[in-house]
């Protein structure tokens, strides 16, 4: 029988939360601000499977917890300390989609994959030449007998190495406008012709990767939605998710190393170093009272407006601020990799650092939500 988290008040859920985490959550999994991969996480997965928890947001008659809107949130206010693992692609992206657009036998194919870990999902929208301009994608799946071949490239594909499938957006039509002419079809990468190439980044890992598709064979039972409509499907995936990357949660990570660093180093009785913290202090504050105000859009059931880009900016470029304040405030010891302790708190500075750097370009960059305030919320001549 499934429980309704629904009816539970709100204390007694959070309590329930908390408790399982504390005792199942692997202590050296908390706190890490990267993203894990599926080696990492695959010993603890089955645990959050078992228990029914994999997907908070899905309905129950897909598996899933069937969370309102205050519930979901409670869940991830529980799991700030929890770090994100391979399971966004197909938990939190395509999930709601196959369960919006997906055929019955997909539905029936990939949903217990997703939730049991078997499937892990990569997000293949980007290409080299299509990155904020998405419609331009040239990735190319032409239809002979029951199956797609495919060709193209696609890049920046988070934790792909830890993927073994991929949600991908290919053209379908040339002939027709760029957004008309654009499917989404479900790829298994270990079928023949899938390269999968790591990206090393900054920090030292290979959170990114490209992907290249020769010749690769796709059943046509595997398109999501009808063919050429792949541009509304892709929409329906920025929802609910859109609002976390706006939790002050990053920020409050860094705030709290940079308070450690200030206190080791005696800087909290400089006057300059005490003014930037503070001033950085206040806007987390802010940040948190902005994240409230779309969290009471979502919890009222209302749809959140495009206003929403304001927090993604001000979540990512916060986090960037604090980060360049601890590499300053660490002095010699920021610019290097070990892991230095201050005030009892272990931290990799220059990893901190470097990680903050792509979060004002994933997932729509800082240029494109300006872009968005001006023309939508603003209404300024474009
Ligand atoms: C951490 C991270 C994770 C990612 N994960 C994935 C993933 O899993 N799957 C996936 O498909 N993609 C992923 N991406 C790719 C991401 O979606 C793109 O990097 C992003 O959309 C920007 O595209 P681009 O890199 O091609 O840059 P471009 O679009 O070429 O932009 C280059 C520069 O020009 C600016 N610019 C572009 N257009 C305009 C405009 N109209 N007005 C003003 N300025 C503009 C941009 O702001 C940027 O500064 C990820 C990126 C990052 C950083």
């Amino acid at each position: 029988m499934t429980t309704d988290w629904n009816s539970m008040d709100n204390e007694s859920f959070r309590a329930q939360v908390r408790d399982f985490y504390d005792r199942n959550y692997p202590a050296e999994l908390r706190n890490v601000w990267r993203y894990l991969t599926w080696d990492e996480v695959k010993d603890w997965w089955p645990k959050l499977y078992a228990k029914g928890w994999a997907a908070p947001s899905w309905p129950a008659e897909h598996g899933g917890m069937g969370l309102d809107a205050t519930k979901q949130l409670i869940f991830h206010e529980e799991r700030l300390d929890v770090s994100r693992g391979p399971d966004f692609g197909g938990i939190v992206l395509l999930g709601p989609v196959l369960i919006e657009f997906g055929t019955p036998a997909q539905k029936r194919e990939y949903l217990p994959k997703i939730l049991s870990g078997e499937h892990r999902w990569a997000q293949g929208y980007s290409e080299p030449n299509a990155g904020s301009d998405l419609a331009s994608l040239r990735t190319e799946a032409v239809l002979d007998g029951d199956e797609f071949v495919v060709n193209g490239q696609k890049i920046w594909t988070s934790w792909c190495l830890s993927c073994n499938q991929m949600f991908a957006l290919v053209r379908t039509d040339k002939t027709v406008k760029k957004q008309e002419g654009i499917s989404m079809l479900l790829i298994d990468l270990k079928a023949p012709g899938v390269t999968v190439r790591g990206i090393q980044n900054l920090s030292g890992n290979q959170s990114f990767c490209e992907v290249f598709f020769d010749n690769v064979r796709v059943p046509r039972a595997n398109l999501v939605g009808e063919l050429n409509k792949g541009w509304t499907v892709s929409k329906a995936l920025v929802g609910f998710e859109r609002l976390l990357v706006g939790n002050p949660r990053h920020c409050l990570f860094a705030l709290e190393r940079l308070r450690a660093i200030g206190q080791a180093h005696g800087l909290m009785r400089d006057a300059c170093f005490v003014d930037r913290f503070t001033q950085l202090r206040l806007d987390v504050e802010d940040l948190g009272a902005l994240y409230e105000r779309f969290c009471d859009i979502v919890r009222s059931g209302g749809v959140l407006p495009p206003e929403v880009s304001m927090l993604k900016l001000f979540a990512t470029e916060t986090v960037q601020r604090i980060t360049e304040a601890m590499l300053e405030a660490a002095q010699g010891l920021g610019g290097t990799r070990d892991e230095q302790v201050f005030d009892g708190l272990p931290m990799d500075i220059l990893g901190i650092y470097y990680l903050a750097r792509p979060t004002t370009i994933g997932g729509g960059s800082s240029e494109v939500q300006r872009n968005i305030m001006s023309k939508l919320v603003l209404q300024l001549p474009g």
